[in-house]
């Protein structure tokens, strides 16, 4: 048993050292390239157009640090509560999927993506966090947004099944190929064809959102195909179960 528990712990001891090299790794590619930056702008003699080109550049690299830090904080968040076990209580969850659509439209309707919404009539509580599960569906939510090219459609639906709550956002957009699956939930990790469409991501958001899901008993799966679009799956007991 005593090794047992030494086993535990060595692993988790691990596995904070990978996050934390991790970290500072993705931490020290910002403040790098701001350095650069600053010392070029002070010491060459270069024209104030180049000047502002290379301010402007430090400033979408300090927005990049900044989003990075607010991740780093949910997702420290996310595994606090999964060994705090976390406070929950009774959410109406058709309640919490109307409100973040309604906070979500306008970005879809700005990229000129068609989003529709499918919310069975009825559906009974779960045991979670109304501010977490809004962070739930704003993640799968923003990254259909964001990996789906104008034009496309994005399709949302919340039913009940067996005991449990399923909800499904479903998108037309670049995909995930299939090495990059089984890969997305860990944090930092971020598919080539992603980087490409947008630059400026973490690549944690789906890490916190599998932690909360988990946290409540649930489980999230993912089905895509590279150019074709992406469904995530996630399910969560219903209270009375
Ligand atoms: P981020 O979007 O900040 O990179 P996530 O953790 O939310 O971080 O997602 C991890 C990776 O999973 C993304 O970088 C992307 O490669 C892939 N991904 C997630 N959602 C989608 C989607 N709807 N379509 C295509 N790829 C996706």
């Amino acid at each position: 048993q005593l090794e047992a528990a030494n086993e535990r712990l060595r692993r988790q001891d691990a596995e904070r050292t990978r996050f934390i090299t991790l970290v500072t790794h993705e931490l020290r590619a910002p403040i790098n390239t701001i350095h650069t930056c600053m010392e070029l702008a002070l010491t060459s003699y270069a024209s104030p157009e180049k000047i502002r080109e290379i301010l402007e550049r430090v400033k979408s690299r300090t927005a990049e640090l900044s989003e990075l830090i607010g991740d780093l904080l949910r997702l420290a968040r996310a595994r606090e509560e999964a060994s705090l076990k976390e406070q929950v209580e009774l959410v109406q969850p058709d309640d919490v999927l109307q409100n973040v659509v309604q906070l979500m439209k306008a970005e879809a309707d700005s990229k000129d993506l068609f989003l529709s919404v499918d919310i069975q009539d009825g559906v009974s509580h779960v045991r979670a966090s109304p501010d977490r599960l809004k962070l739930v569906w704003t993640n799968l939510l923003s990254n259909a947004i964001k990996y789906t090219e104008p034009g496309g459609i994005i399709s949302v639906t919340l039913r009940e099944t067996a005991g449990e709550l399923v909800g499904t956002v479903r998108d037309t957009g670049i995909g995930i190929a299939p090495e990059d699956q089984q890969r997305i939930f860990e944090e930092f990790y971020r598919a080539e064809n992603a980087r490409s469409v947008s630059p400026m991501v973490t690549g944690v958001g789906l890490a916190i959102v599998q932690r909360i899901v988990e946290n409540w008993g649930g489980r999230i799966c993912i089905e895509s195909e590279l150019g074709l679009g992406t469904k995530f799956t996630f399910a969560l007991p219903r209270a009375d179960c």
